[in-house]
């Protein structure tokens, strides 16, 4: 997967609240980080910033070297997947319909073969494509999130506290899920959590905001020894 690179960003919001303030850092390709802190440390707009959801006041996101205001946000978003906080499923379609938008907002033909496919990678039954979300569990509506986040195959995967509503045993599971499609498919993997345990099991690199800025940056072991 590619790297990622914010260089001086800042973002202040209309009304002067300093999200992200002055963030420079580097993220290499094929790692998995996580960015953890408290609520309102800036997290979410630091990972939107990365697929254009939101444009930075200052300073600019690279992607492989090429800055994300450089080519149109359709064609950047189909090289990244990402994992809405509340999964945004629409309850009036079937899971496979919710997957093939991931294809189509990317302007690809959506088929089934690709959904079953998809299905698969996230290891929920194929019979479930034809399934309304409110018929499936927390967790499993979550891994037609991450299905749907991977329909055209993006080399770089950003998740916004993707297991905010679930209970433990289930976290456990799709972060255990979450990591081996990073391993199995080379992607790049930046997960937002206020979880700190999570992100040292998770996570190759662990950046710690607050205020807007990044106040940590280590590995889970560095951590866990307290250097
Ligand atoms: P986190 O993801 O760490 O909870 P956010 O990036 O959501 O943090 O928010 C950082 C700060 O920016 C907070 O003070 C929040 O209230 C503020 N903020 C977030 N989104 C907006 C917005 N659309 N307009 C104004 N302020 C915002
Ligand atoms: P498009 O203009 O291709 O339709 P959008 O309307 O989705 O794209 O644009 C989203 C925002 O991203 C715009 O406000 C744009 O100013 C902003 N942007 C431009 N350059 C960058 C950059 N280097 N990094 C992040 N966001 C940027």
């Amino acid at each position: 997967g590619p790297a990622v690179a914010f260089a001086g960003v800042t973002k202040a919001y209309a009304g002067g609240t300093i999200a992200v303030d002055g963030v420079s850092v580097e993220i290499a390709g094929g790692s998995f980080v996580a960015l953890v802190g408290s609520s309102g440390s800036g997290k979410s707009t630091l990972l939107k910033m990365i697929n254009r959801l939101i444009a930075p006041s200052a300073g600019e996101v690279r992607i492989g070297g090429v800055g994300v205001g450089d080519e149109p946000a359709h064609v950047l978003r189909r090289r990244i997947g990402y994992v809405f906080q509340n999964i945004g499923l629409f309850p009036h379609m079937s899971v496979a319909e919710n997957i093939a938008i991931g294809l189509r907002l990317a302007g690809e033909r959506a088929n089934a073969e690709r959904v079953a496919e998809l299905l698969d990678l996230v290891e929920l039954p194929r019979e479930f494509a034809m399934r309304r979300p409110d018929a499936l569990s927390g967790g499993q509506r979550q891994r037609v999130g991450v299905a749907r986040a991977l329909a055209t195959a993006p080399g770089l995967l950003l998740l916004d506290e993707p297991f905010g509503a679930l209970d433990p045993v289930t976290r456990d599971q799709l972060g255990t899920a979450i990591r081996q499609l990073h391993d199995r498919l080379g992607l790049t993997t930046i997960m937002v959590t206020h979880d700190m345990a999570e992100a040292l099991i998770l996570a190759d690199r662990v950046l710690v905001m607050d205020a807007g800025r990044i106040v940590a940056d280590a590995t889970p072991k560095a951590l866990l020894a307290g250097e």
